[in-house]
């Protein structure tokens, strides 16, 4: 007997081609369309990914998954846990218009009501909207959005499967901002798991055969605690009566004690990851002898990478599910929103290259396929098979994926010469720095100009030395403003850099741009992440030419500023085919090339930013040595080569250095600055406590924001700073890069903060 079984997505890109929803979106904020018009547009895109995923084969179609900024947000709408200060700032929803303003206020804030806090959503560079949830929140289910958009499928003859944060997960992600002493949100699961009911209700009424919660914060460590509210969550619901079936998915990372309490609960299907660190699903899995009683949804085309599947193994996995389950359904492991549409939309693109990259759309292929191969046997898709090994194998051994020359590269020792306090002295002696050094994190305003010279390079309106003199303009202005503030370690302003990643991965070889590659990364922001394809090295200096400029300039010191190793793959499409640590050590050595370059073209202070460090971090807490150990290294190993007279930095920023408070210390770059404002410099006593040894710059200003710090405001952090740190290892600067400010506010700030600097000395 052949084996039944579904393809089916968690979710697909929501922009649309060209970025639709995102300029629609900023066009309804901007109030050059109204809000049927921004609708209209939401429907049309969601109508034509329905159809795509139909067209394509996919068996069963997810619904709700679309949103106008972010889905965690749209819970937080769901169960009416809208913040007190985004329902005064938009009091009247009876209009669609009004209820899309309350909804863009809880994101993005108004005049008075400021926004609800963006993180990070597990270990993507998808950002999702902190839920606020104090102990007297209540809830009240609004369910017109899972149900019109369910409606709207019905109407086109597809029964959908809606998708809908699951009540722990969505507890587990928000905060209280009340900080009420022993309460957690999670203690409110009482409150929800009523109003679950009730939607589930609501949706089987309106012909719902199949919902999916989604619960991926069983991926990550939860005590056994959290797991008996797991099982009771899945308990009541589903014991409740009118109900669709339960579909209940994690992703990102192995389930672990999670699995057996899923598999012991009342619903009727799980979807699971089987890909990277999820793997170890397939050995859980069988441990437990499988869910026989239940529906698996396979995800074994991988939701997060643009590289295409191995189908032949993919097929493999499936064959072994297939006696652990039910019945095997064929998924990719998460949503689709983690990967850009389309391959095919990128021309410019060497043929034999695209055809080992899978976008969303090739996905949804390789999943039908899959399915196909599973009822069918092998036999049915041989020859998608055929063009498959075809594809793997040229990538296996294509000149660009496998450089000897990168590969054969000898690692040098990674640690400086001499220790940091000697290294101190040496430094002091040429920097001559004033006590509390003050400096910048890299990056000034990038305006308007900067953008509209950049673009016209591109399209050739400018040529490459009428570009390099506009960059040029622009650094004489941002050494001369820092010269008169009376900054102590200057900077370039970065104003030739339009991404910190992009730079660099342009000059790199091994990184491929795309032209259409776009990924959410919040509300209406998209990236194009540089997609790793191959070994890397660097051809020739990437940023000296900019230093000695700007250091040309300026008696001060210069400090030159490069993108960090774990930075470079956390923020881009990184190969799957060899371990990460491997890819770090290839980008180490091409900005260990950097340094030494800079050094000897007299740049004396050199800082490598990993901002990404710390959210990088993997889910599962078993995990983390082995990364801390690779990404310590490489940044070692990017910044070893240098004379103890030249000073390293580096920068940090998204505040929880709990986790790394080792590794930082273990970098042993000569100065670290941090972000720490927001925190009330919280981070400088945990520095102390750790045991930091080398000088550290907590930022005074939250650059988030235009605010301007007052002088007494800045002088109360430095306070605080001295208090608990040696005052003679300290810096001043601000929490983070200035490109996002505008000038007025930059140059306020600053001569505030050199002002501040300067009565604390005295
Ligand atoms: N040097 C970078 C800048 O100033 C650092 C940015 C960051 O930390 N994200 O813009
Ligand atoms: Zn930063």
């Amino acid at each position: 007997m052949t084996p039944s079984s579904q393809a089916t997505v968690h979710g697909y890109p929501r922009q649309g081609a060209d970025r639709r929803l995102k300029k629609a979106v900023e066009a309804y904020w901007a109030g050059r369309i109204d809000a049927d018009a921004l609708l209209g547009t939401a429907r049309e895109l969601r109508l034509r990914n329905l159809v795509e995923l139909r067209d394509a084969g996919v068996d069963e179609i997810p619904s709700n998954y679309f949103s106008f900024y972010d889905h965690v947000l749209d819970t937080a709408w769901l169960l009416g846990a809208i913040p007190q200060r985004h329902l005064d700032a938009v009091p009247d929803v009876s209009s669609d218009k009004g209820r899309l303003d309350r909804y863009f206020a809880m994101a993005r804030g108004t005049a008075e009501a400021p926004p609800q806090e963006m993180t990070k959503w597990f270990d993507t560079n998808y950002h999702y909207l902190v839920p606020e949830l104090g102990p007297d929140t209540t809830f009240t289910l609004d369910a017109s959005k899972p149900l019109e958009e369910f409606a709207e499928a019905v109407e086109q003859g597809v029964t959908t499967r809606p998708v809908l944060v699951g009540p722990v997960t969505f507890l587990l992600l928000a905060k209280d901002p009340t900080a009420t002493e022993g309460f957690r949100p999670l203690d409110l699961l009482d409150k929800v798991i009523p109003l679950y009911v009730d939607l589930l209700r609501q949706l089987r009424e309106a012909g719902a055969e199949w919902v999916q919660l989604d619960e991926p914060a069983l991926v990550t460590d939860q005590p056994a605690e959290v797991l008996a509210k797991v099982a009771r969550t899945y308990a009541t619901l589903g014991a409740a009566t009118n109900r669709p079936k339960i579909l209940v998915a994690s992703y990102f990372d192995r389930l672990g004690d999670a699995l057996p309490v899923l598999a012991k609960a009342p619903v009727e299907g799980l979807a699971i990851d089987f890909t990277n660190n999820a793997a170890a699903n397939l050995k859980g899995l069988a441990a437990i002898g499988g869910i026989q009683d239940k529906r698996l949804v396979a995800g074994v085309v991988n939701g997060r990478n643009i590289w295409a599947a191995d189908l032949s193994a993919a097929l493999g996995t499936l064959g072994t599910l297939l006696g652990l389950a039910g019945s095997v359904d064929v998924a990719a492991s998460s949503s689709l929103l983690h990967v850009p549409h389309d391959v095919t939309l990128e021309t410019d693109l060497d043929p034999e290259i695209a055809g080992w990259l899978s976008f969303a759309r090739q996905k949804v292929q390789e999943i039908v396929t899959l399915r196909r191969g599973l009822t069918e046997g092998r036999a049915a898709i041989g020859t998608l098979l055929h063009v498959n090994e075809t594809r793997l194998a040229s990538r296996a051994n294509s000149p660009i994926v496998k450089v000897p020359a990168v590969r054969e590269r000898v690692v040098p020792d990674l640690h400086r010469d001499n220790p940091y306090c000697q290294r101190a002295k040496a430094q002091q002696s040429q920097l001559h720095l004033p006590e509390l050094p003050t400096t910048t994190i890299g990056s000034f305003p990038q305006t308007a100009e900067l953008r509209k010279a950049r673009a016209a390079l591109r399209t050739g309106k400018l040529d490459a030395d009428a570009y390099r003199e506009a960059m040029r303009a622009e650094i004489r202005a941002v050494i001369a403003e820092q010269e008169r503030i009376g900054l102590d370690v200057l900077v370039h302003g970065e104003p030739e850099r339009n991404d910190m990643v992009q730079y660099f991965g342009e000059q790199l070889t091994g990184f491929l741009a795309t032209q259409q590659g776009w990924v959410q990364s919040y509300g209406t922001r998209y990236v194009r992440p540089p997609i790793i394809v191959g070994d890397v090295s660097r051809p020739a200096p990437m940023t000296v030419e900019w230093a000695t400029y700007a250091q040309s300039l300026t008696d001060k010191p210069l400090k030159g500023m490069l993108t960090g190793p774990v930075t470079m793959l956390a923020w881009s499409f990184v190969r799957d085919d060899q371990p990460e640590g491997d890819t770090a050590r290839q980008v180490a050595l091409a900005l260990r090339d950097e340094v030494v370059d800079l050094e000897a073209a007299g740049v004396k202070v050199i800082q490598v930013d990993e901002p990404a460090l710390r959210e990088t971090l993997p889910l599962r807490a078993a995990d983390r040595a082995a990364y801390l150990e690779w990404a310590v290294n490489s940044f070692r190993l990017a910044t070893s080569g240098v004379r103890d007279e030249t000073q390293i930095h580096t920068h940090m920023c998204y505040a929880e250095f709990g986790d790394v408070l080792q590794a930082i210390i273990d970098m042993d770059a000569d100065v670290i600055s941090l972000e720490a404002a927001r925190s009330a410099m919280a981070i400088v006593a945990d520095l102390a406590a750790a045991g930091y040894p080398n000088e550290a710059g907590p930022g005074v200003w939250d650059i988030h924001s235009p605010r301007v710090p007052s002088v007494e405001e800045i002088v109360g952090h430095l306070r605080v700073a001295i208090a608990a740190f040696p005052a003679e290892r300290l810096w001043v600067n601000p929490d983070c890069g200035l490109k996002t400010r505008a000038y007025p506010e930059v140059k306020a700030t600053l001569e505030n903060l050199v002002e501040a600097t300067v009565q604390l000395r005295s």
